[in-house]
């Protein structure tokens, strides 16, 4: 299964590729994750993409395309694999292609996660962090025992500046903007499947193996 995942922030796609992944054994493929790695390492490639990263853009198609590339071609993605975070463009598209031509191999299918903005924006604004662990919370879902306290270790729980509404409806713009002509592109080569981004965790590995028996 050669496999890309879109959807828009907040939709759980870090969580379904996780399971994705699992599910069928094949690596999960997240560019965003392998540019922190070369940062962390004080790579070449960590040092031209950090400043891109810290300003919210994107890094120049040359450097991530010839990482991913080099990552793609290692032996755990022979059986396949989950890409996540790529191609985000139309010159990413053609990129990717020219890649898995180099490899010998074709993408499977695209999974593009569905899910109503106003479940995104409850979500999100209910998020709550750690500001001493890290640790995620959530008002519905998985409150805290005491309000505004972390469970684990007694810190305060906050707000991400980036989980505001108005910040959260931006994002939610700027993903439509920029995963539309990709999603556009590969619905003309009918390798488009729609998944629901709004089933609870137990029921997502049904809904996955559903819409996943559809491809290939
Ligand atoms: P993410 O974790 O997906 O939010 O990615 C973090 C950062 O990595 C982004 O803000 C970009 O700077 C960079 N990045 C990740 N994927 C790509 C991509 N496909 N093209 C260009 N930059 C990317």
């Amino acid at each position: 299964m050669r496999i890309v995942i879109l959807g828009p922030p907040g939709s759980g796609k870090g969580t379904q590729a996780k399971i994705i992944s699992e599910m069928y054994g094949i690596p999960h493929i997240n560019t965003g994750d392998l540019l922190r790695e070369e940062v962390a390492k004080g790579t070449e490639v960590g040092r031209i993409a950090k400043p891109y990263m810290d300003q919210g853009k994107l890094v120049p198609d040359d450097v991530i395309t010839r990482m991913l590339e080099e990552r793609l071609s290692q032996e755990d993605c022979k059986g396949g694999f989950i890409l996540d975070g790529y191609p985000r463009n139309l010159h990413q598209v053609d990129l990717l292609d020219e890649i898995l031509k180099r490899l010998g191999v074709d993408l499977d299918c695209v999974l593009n996660i569905l899910i109503d903005d106003e479940v995104v924006v409850r979500r999100l604004t209910t998020r709550r962090i750690c500001s001493v662990c890290g640790a995620i919370y959530n008002l519905i879902n998985k409150p805290p025992k005491k309000e505004g306290v972390c469970d684990i270790c007694g810190g305060r729980l906050i707000q991400r500046d980036d989980d505001r509404e108005e910040v959260i409806r931006r994002r939610l713009e700027v993903y439509k903007e920029q995963s539309e002509p990709v999603l556009e592109r590969y619905r003309k080569r009918g390798l488009v499947r729609d998944i629901r981004g709004d089933v609870g965790l137990e029921a997502l590995p049904e809904e996955i193996k559903r819409v996943l028996a559809g491809c290939k």
